[in-house]
């Protein structure tokens, strides 16, 4: 073993082929490429196979990271595929877009001992790119079929990771979803330069060639109440997501051409998957020739400066109030976003925004320094007297992330238990709200998070409707019985 693997002292580390900034501005492509094949082995190859694999301790679906490089590492990468997509419900959709940095590679035990971390995010989606190349990827085939049925609402990667493996334990699963098609942030949040579309599409295909239902168009609290979908099913998942944006309080947040991120988003999304969008042609949610501000530090917000570019934007800059080591979005990105042109003014936020009710035309930014930590332990932002400063703006991207909606409220479900801050309260242990045999998973009980997270929890969540359906249908054999 050790002859394959070991090698960071000798090889360097190496991440696939990221196209130039002077092209890719041009397209919603990926920006990487896959690892050739040699690649992969070769990086694999750099790990030390740690007996305590901080990697792995720090990967939310404790995947099983150093077996699956080893068998990379020998040329094994049909048992290193299977072995990875054991706990992972989506390994291509965070080998591209997981916050590397932060979870896995952050904690590999190379990158402190200097010679830059093992490439695990790359090798994972390498795994998984080359599996559906080579037909790895096995139907979903669900067990026989145990009379029971499940709702699951929302079709992102909380609700598609349960309803997977619902499905495979024999239940009839119907994935419900206000919006047109399944994936939810995957399909119309992530810009396709981080996760192109037909990555999400085929993963969604799998999951209705193996049985399961979607409902598209329709939302709970419009098309039925939480307590309906109860009364059909025997269980009910709410996967539901954050989406309630906070808003600029800044004078002008009002006027035309300021814009919430998400709507800016899934415009340029649509776009991409060839949809008719109104909005975009019109002028509305298109940076094409503007200057564009965007206020925020979030992955949302580098996803709308790296829009703004592409769309041909004439200059963009993020304000962001804190600075760039204080910023919640990924370095990678921020990264990306600089080659590719952004200007990033650090420590900044709106004070007024400048024009009228029908465009806008500036921004007039205050400077900011970090004061004394919160509660949280985090640098309050304080504005610095007399640190004004104006950019022009025809379109300003409100990026100031997502809080939940009011779901009791908007589902006639006034006894569903919510936190303080709206999300769902669910049991740690099963994942069950208040309500018998409602349960909940992903952002809508985390608030905003990431994507290896709505994964981890919609399967958790599956195992425990599992678990829970099971006592069921026993209790009643006893009740039958007697
Ligand atoms: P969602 O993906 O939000 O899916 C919820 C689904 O529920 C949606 O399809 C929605 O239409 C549906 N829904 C909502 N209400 C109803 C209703 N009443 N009735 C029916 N359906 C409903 N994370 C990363 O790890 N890496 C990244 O690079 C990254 N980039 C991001 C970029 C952007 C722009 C945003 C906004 C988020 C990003 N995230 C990223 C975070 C990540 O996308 C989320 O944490 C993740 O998608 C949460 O999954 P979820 O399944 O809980 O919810
Ligand atoms: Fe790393 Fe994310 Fe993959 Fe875990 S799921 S190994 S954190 S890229
Ligand atoms: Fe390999 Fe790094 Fe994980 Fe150690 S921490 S097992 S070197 S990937």
């Amino acid at each position: 073993m050790a002859e394959r693997m070991l090698k960071f002292t000798t090889v360097a580390r190496k991440t696939p082929e990221k196209r130039a900034a002077s092209e890719r501005n041009g397209d919603f492509h990926e920006i990487y490429a896959d690892f050739i094949d040699a690649k992969a082995t070769e990086q694999a190859s750099r790990c030390s196979q740690c007996g305590v694999p901080f990697c792995q301790t720090h990967c939310p679906l404790h995947n099983n990271i150093p077996d699956w490089l080893r068998m990379t590492a020998e040329g094994r990468i049909q048992e290193a595929y299977e072995l990875s997509q054991a706990t992972s419900s989506m390994p291509e959709v965070c080998g591209r877009i997981c916050p590397q940095d932060r979870l896995c590679e952050g904690n590999c035990v190379i990158e402190q001992s200097g010679h830059g971390t093992v490439t695990i995010g790359s090798v994972e989606r390498y795994l998984t790119d080359k599996a559906w190349e080579m037909g790895w990827v096995k139907p979903l085939v669900a067990k026989a079929d145990r009379g029971q049925s499940v709702a699951v609402i929302g079709a992102g990667p909380a609700g598609l990771s349960a309803a997977e493996r619902l499905r495979e334990e024999g239940y009839a699963v119907t994935v419900y979803d206000r919006h047109d098609r399944a994936g939810g942030l995957l399909i119309y949040g992530i810009p396709g330069f981080k996760l192109e579309k037909e990555v999400v599409e085929r993963r969604t295909q799998r999951l209705a060639d193996g049985g399961v239902v979607f409902k598209l168009g329709f939302e709970v609290g419009r098309d039925a109440t939480l307590q309906q979908l109860r009364d059909q099913h025997d269980a009910v998942l709410i996967a539901v997501g954050v989406y309630a944006a906070r808003d600029l309080t800044a004078p002008g947040s009002g006027s035309q051409g300021v814009v919430p991120a998400l709507d800016y988003l899934i415009a340029s999304n649509r776009k991409t998957l060839g949809d008719e969008v109104p909005a975009y042609d019109s002028g509305e949610l298109n940076a094409e020739g503007k200057d564009v501000v965007v206020v925020g530090g979030g992955d949302t917000a580098m996803d709308c400066v790296r829009t703004a570019i592409r769309q041909g934007a004439t200059s963009v800059t993020c304000l962001y109030r804190r600075d760039k080591a204080n910023m919640p979005g990924s370095l990678r990105e921020v990264a990306n976003a600089e080659e590719e042109g952004v200007t990033f003014e650090w420590l900044a936020a709106p004070r007024a925004l400048q024009g009228d009710a029908e465009a806008v035309t500036g921004v007039r930014a205050i400077r900011m320094r970090l004061g004394a930590p919160d509660a949280s332990g985090r640098q309050t932002p304080e504005e610095i007297d007399g640190g004004d400063f104006d950019r022009p703006a025809q379109l300003v991207v409100k990026a100031l992330g997502f809080e939940p909606e009011n779901l009791p409220q908007l589902w006639s479900a006034p006894d569903l238990k919510t936190t303080r801050w709206g999300t769902v309260k669910a049991d740690v242990r099963h994942q069950m709200t208040n309500l018998d045999g409602v349960f909940a998973a992903g952002d809508i009980v985390r608030g905003a998070s990431l994507v290896v997270w709505a994964i981890k929890d919609g399967r958790d969540a599956a195992d425990a409707m599992h678990r829970y359906l099971m006592t069921k249908t026993g209790a009643a054999a006893l009740i039958a019985a007697e």
